[in-house]
């Protein structure tokens, strides 16, 4: 298939490499041009000077880049995708958005496929990726042929936006997991006991998780340098947040954990990983929260 690939940032990059080396004719886009040089350099392909012309002549096009307006200035107007993608074209947008913006994309073209993903750079460099599909089944269908390249699970959740829910409720449990971890290890490191041991102990059980296993031990070392960063999940959850008011969903806990990523975020972490959510606790004075 001719692909174009819009957005060649920390995901967009290695996923375009891998739609290259499974022998597409992948054209990319990135508006840095010096990383579509880069990616040119190591992978097999050719580089546009706009998202209208990454479309020109395309079977498919996706899109990673950041937000709403981020996807709706490489999609919509003079320079944008839908100036040239052909209507039997398929549009897959791997952005994580909110499921509004997915339901005003097919509202625009008519092969839409809301697709965002999980599995962070680590994902997105082996080819690992999770992603979650909203659109007709017919396109969620040609989107998966194509993604395979990159994923170990591509799964059809339902129609336009749904793909997009998928991840709120992904970006719900992250966010409640590591806060619950930061307390844990907050908690032991002021009671003086072994942290690292307490976590080797019930990481075997119930309390286990991927945050526990993977974060545990770098949290406790206080490295946050692990790729999501702290900006995208105020984004996510602030998505999440706008569709649990809409839709009538109580999630206080969410609440709670995105107003302390924005307490994290203002202190100028806001590159830092998700489980930065430590730091917050680790800055509080011992004896502060004292009962009085
Ligand atoms: P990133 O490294 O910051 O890359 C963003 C890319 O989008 C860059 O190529 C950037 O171009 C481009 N871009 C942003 N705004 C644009 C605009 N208005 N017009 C044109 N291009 C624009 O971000 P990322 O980590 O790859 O994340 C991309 C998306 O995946 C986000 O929605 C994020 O929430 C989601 N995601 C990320 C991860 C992760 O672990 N990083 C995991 C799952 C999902 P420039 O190079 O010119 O800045």
């Amino acid at each position: 298939m001719r692909v174009g690939f819009v957005g060649l940032g920390v995901m967009g990059f290695p996923m375009a490499g891998h739609l290259a080396a499974s022998g597409h004719d992948v054209v990319v886009y990135n508006r840095t041009r010096a990383k579509g040089e880069a990616w040119i350099a190591r992978h097999r392909g050719s580089i546009a000077s706009t998202p209208r012309d990454v479309a020109d002549n395309a079977d498919v096009v996706c899109t990673m880049v950041g937000n709403d307006d981020d996807v709706r200035a490489v999609v919509f107007g003079d320079d944008g995708v839908l100036a040239t993608l052909a209507d039997r074209a398929l549009l897959i947008d791997h952005t994580t958005t909110s499921a509004d913006l997915a339901r005003e994309l097919a509202a625009a073209h008519p092969h839409f496929v809301d697709a965002p993903v999980s599995g962070g750079q680590a994902g997105a460099e082996n080819g690992q990726l999770t992603i979650m599909c909203g659109g007709a089944p017919a396109d969620v269908d040609t989107a998966r042929s194509l993604v395979d390249a990159y994923a170990k699970a591509v799964t059809h959740i339902g129609p336009t936006g749904h793909g997009q829910l998928a991840k709120m409720a992904n970006q719900i449990c992250i966010a409640g997991i590591v806060q619950g971890l930061a307390e844990a290890l907050h908690l032991c490191a002021r009671s003086n006991v072994d942290t690292r041991l307490v976590i080797e102990a019930i990481s075997q059980g119930a309390a286990g998780s991927w945050q526990m296993t993977n974060r545990a031990a770098t949290m406790i070392e206080g490295r946050y340098d692990f790729g999501f960063a702290v900006d995208w999940m105020v984004k996510d959850l602030g998505y999440a947040l706008d569709q649990a008011d809409r839709s009538g969903a109580r999630v206080e806990l969410t609440e709670l954990v995105a107003a302390f990523y924005r307490e994290v975020q203002a202190a100028g972490a806001n590159r830092f990983d998700t489980s930065s959510l430590l730091t917050r606790l680790e800055a509080d004075p011992i004896g502060s929260s004292s009962p009085t």
